[in-house]
């Protein structure tokens, strides 16, 4: 193959048959466990105005400052970008459609999200999430539901990350802390290295995220936010803590976790694990009260989390927990122009009974499609020969295991495939 053909786009995967297999079974399973929980799916477009984005996550984030897919629309000048995660959207949709006007409302969506960072196993440009946002909702118990969801999720998953737990408390007390926190970094200029002298004014909270061996030890003897808490902030934390521990909910209380995202308050967390390197965080996601009302709507409390859908399935093939992949039911081999006739009609009806069949295109003798029956993967072949299709029967033949063929009619084909297959 030529150097000169075009390629996919770097940290753009594309997701081959057989990956895709694996995506669909997580999805349905994600699916009906969303069902379960009484959530709706929502879809909105992967294009927003930028501006959505830098109100949203806020100017002083990584995501904005540096990750973002933006571009001029050359035909109106307008600035738009590739939408890096789901959260800023979906609250657009809600506020534009006023889909709060009647209560609170329990949401997700699923999709690719972009983000213009470094690729590395599982850290992708082109990656994808499940968001699940509850809006309307001011007290824990939503909190409490969001968080135990995850762990019902991972229980279905096979996998079990662990919770790292925190809250941001409020704004004012946000504000005390940050005052104090820029006070202490400019006691210690020196120690502070180039990201960390850049947020300093705009972002010092940020600073404590920071992964740099070099600033830990500044860090672990900063300020805490946790001494500057207010009751009310307080109060919230423990009842989610509460709730968490009646229904058997392991936590570890981790006074750095910050979030990369400017929307949070209160309770914020994170589902990591150590068995995927540096890119360990499977789920995150806390309460943003404050959004709703910042982007132009009536101000309403909300929550909610988004997982990397990448990362959780890498989790699970580490674990060998897996997802059986479809095969079809039955693979249609066919010789001769009355049996092709009559192969035609046997398929309409198996797929009419539900049944996933293959029909053999492009001719060959029986032995050649009897060979791509097999690499079919098909649990059965079903052959019609002239003799079958006078006769109006098909020969099913057993692909997998020791079982003899047999001659049957339609109707008891039908049955016979769809009680193998349960
Ligand atoms: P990280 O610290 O790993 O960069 P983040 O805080 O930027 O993560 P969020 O914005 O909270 O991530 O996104 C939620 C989840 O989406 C993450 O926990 C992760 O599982 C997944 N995710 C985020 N960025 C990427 C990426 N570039 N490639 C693959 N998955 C990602
Ligand atoms: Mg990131």
């Amino acid at each position: 193959m030529s150097n000169n053909n075009i390629q996919s786009v770097r940290g753009m995967n594309d997701c081959l048959p057989e990956v895709t297999d694996t995506w669909q079974v997580f999805e349905s399973i994600v699916r009906d466990w969303l069902r379960r929980y009484g959530y709706r799916e929502m879809r909105t477009p992967i294009l927003e105005h930028t501006g959505l984005f830098k109100r949203a996550i806020g100017e002083v984030t990584d995501i904005v400052e540096k990750e973002m897919y933006t571009f001029v629309d050359e035909l109106n000048g307008e600035s738009l970008t590739l939408r890096p995660e789901g959260t800023a959207s979906a609250v657009r949709s809600v506020i534009q459609h006023n889909l709060l006007y009647d209560g609170g409302k329990r949401l997700w969506y699923m999709g690719p999200m972009f983000r213009h960072e470094r690729p590395q196993k599982g850290r992708y440009r082109q990656f994808h999430q499940v968001g699940v946002e509850a809006l309307g909702f001011a007290g824990p118990d939503v909190d409490a539901e969001l968080i135990m969801m995850c762990a019902d999720l991972w229980r279905a998953l096979g996998i079990a990350p662990t919770l790292q737990l925190n809250t941001l408390g409020d704004y004012e007390s946000r504000q005390r802390h940050r005052t104090k926190l820029i006070a202490y970094f400019e006691a210690h200029q020196d120690v502070l290295d180039e990201d960390a002298r850049r947020r300093l004014h705009s972002n010092p909270l940020r600073i404590l995220d920071s992964k740099n061996p070099a600033m830990q030890a500044l860090n672990e003897a900063a300020p805490r936010l946790m001494d500057e808490l207010d009751e009310a902030a307080l109060v919230h934390f423990e009842a989610l803590q509460a709730v968490l521990r009646t229904n058997g909910i392991d936590f570890e209380i981790n006074p750095r976790l910050v979030r990369g995202l400017d929307y949070y308050n209160r309770t914020v967390f994170e589902w990591v694990t150590d068995q995927l390197g540096a890119q360990g965080t499977v789920c995150a996601g806390g309460r943003y009260d404050g959004l709703v009302g910042q982007l132009g709507g009536k101000p309403a409390p909300a929550a909610g989390f988004a997982m990397g859908i990448e990362r959780l399935l890498s989790l699970m093939e580490l674990g060998s927990s897996t997802l059986a992949p479809q095969v079809p039911d039955a693979y249609l081999v066919h010789a001769g122009e009355a049996a092709q006739a009559f192969a035609w009609q046997v398929a309409a009806s198996l797929r009419s009974a539900g049944l996933a069949t293959v029909m053999h295109c492009g001719g060959g003798s029986f032995k050649s499609q009897m060979k791509k029956a097999d690499a079919s993967r098909a649990r059965f072949a079903l052959i019609i020969g002239d003799d079958e299709a006078a006769a109006q029967q098909v020969t099913v033949k057993p692909l997998r295991g020791t079982a003899e063929q047999t001659r049957v009619e339609v109707p008891l084909a039908i049955e016979f495939l769809k009680q193998a297959s349960t």
